[in-house]
């Protein structure tokens, strides 16, 4: 129910085994292989300074590619103009020409390609509305609140009707409750329109709410890419547990204790409690007593309980209590030790690096210490 008469050309786009070295020294990105579905809207999520605007740089033709290959669809698109690659892009604070009111600058992109005022005013107008600044379209940048730039950039970004719509951070600049309202529509909008979009954050919520589906980058490489359930419930690495979930995951050391009944039991120091025997991880646990383990646990699966005794408990010290409206988050002491997840190594692509010159990957260190081997 668009009166904004998008056609959707949605493409594909295809990054091949892509690098960016900045200086012949600093790797930015570091081949870095990923697909991007029609319509699909990734969204690419790490800490700062992991390589995203490096990325989102380098599909829109803004940074040459120091390897590798960047497909839309069947095309062939490495060493394409930027012009001619149908991609729009959105940054942090969209710039607008300050001297031309909100309709002119979301019309001067079909202006430049040689449309008439009519038509053009007209396709501006329908954006305007699905943007809600129709209210605005007379008033200059300079009297617009920041929420409302960034609507105004981004009705100027679509209004070519772009195969590929490129987001880095659009939300960063705004307030709570700003970001919440835009967030919303730009998921609504850019699922009405099933343009491919490749969207950046560092923030979570932002990742876990809009994406189809999320890749999460960590110092120039995909690290993780599922949906959003996956990468929050079954994360491929320690980094990524940690990354995700407010409040962070609890990444905790444990040995594996196989009892005579064939139970699995995690041993934390002098703790211990049991897993559910038809769990998954019980099932592969069950083979590798006295293994040296890393368990995450969110909040969530634990319950506080007082003076109680119960089978599955860990004892220790309430530290701190916090009160966050909705919940409330207590900072218990067990006497275990805390993995931090920045520590973990990274698990490198088996086939991108020999062994020897990268050491061992943290796949293969946790699929050692697990006694399972080397992967293929
Ligand atoms: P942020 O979230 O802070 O924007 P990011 O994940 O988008 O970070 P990039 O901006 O892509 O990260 O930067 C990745 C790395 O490449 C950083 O270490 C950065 O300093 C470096 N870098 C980026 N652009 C250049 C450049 N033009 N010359 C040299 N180094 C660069």
């Amino acid at each position: 129910a668009l009166s904004f008469p998008y056609k959707a050309y949605m493409t594909a786009i295809r990054l091949e085994a892509v690098s960016k070295v900045f200086e012949g020294e600093h790797v930015a990105v570091d081949e870095l292989s990923l697909e991007i579905g029609d319509g699909e809207f990734m969204v690419l999520l790490g800490p700062s300074g992991c390589g995203k605007t490096t990325l989102l740089r380098m599909i829109a033709g803004l940074e040459r590619v120091t390897e590798g290959e960047v497909w839309f669809g069947r095309t062939n698109g490495t060493d394409m103009a930027p012009r001619d690659r149908g991609v729009a892009m959105v940054f942090q604070t969209g710039a607008l020409y300050p001297n031309r009111t909100v309709q002119e600058n979301i019309m001067f992109p079909l202006q430049i390609a040689g449309q008439g005022d009519a038509e053009a005013g007209t396709t501006a107008a329908g954006l305007a509305q699905i943007l809600s600044i129709e209210s605005v379209l007379d008033r200059m940048p300079r009297t617009l609140s920041g929420g409302q730039r960034q609507r105004v950039a981004i009705g100027r970004a679509l209004v070519r009707r772009p195969q590929v719509f490129l987001l880095d951070e659009p939300l960063s600049n705004l307030d709570a409750t700003m970001r919440t309202e835009l967030r919303q529509e730009i998921g609504a909008m850019t699922r009405d329109l099933k343009v491919t979009t490749l969207y950046v954050t560092h923030d979570q919520v932002e990742a876990l709410t809009l994406a189809d589906r999320i890749a999460v980058m960590r110092d120039g490489r995909i690290e993780d890419v599922g949906t959003p359930t996956q990468v929050y419930n079954d994360p491929a690495t320690a980094f990524v547990a940690g990354f995700l979930g407010t409040p962070r995951i609890n990444l905790l050391s444990a040995t594996v204790n196989v009892t005579a009944h064939h139970r699995v039991r995690l041993e934390f120091g002098g703790q211990s409690i049991g897993l559910d025997p038809t769990d998954r991880r019980s099932l592969i646990l069950r083979h590798h007593h006295g293994a040296p383990v890393i368990v995450g646990a969110r909040s969530n699966a634990f319950r506080l309980i007082a003076g109680e005794d119960a089978p599955n408990q860990l004892t220790g010290t309430i530290r701190a209590f916090e009160f966050h409206g909705q919940q409330s988050i207590a900072f218990v002491q067990c006497g275990i030790e805390v993995v931090n997840p920045d520590r973990i190594g990274r698990p490198a692509p088996a086939h991108a690096i020999p062994a020897e010159a990268a050491g061992p990957s943290l796949l293969t260190r946790l699929r050692a210490r697990l006694g399972l081997g080397t992967p293929p």
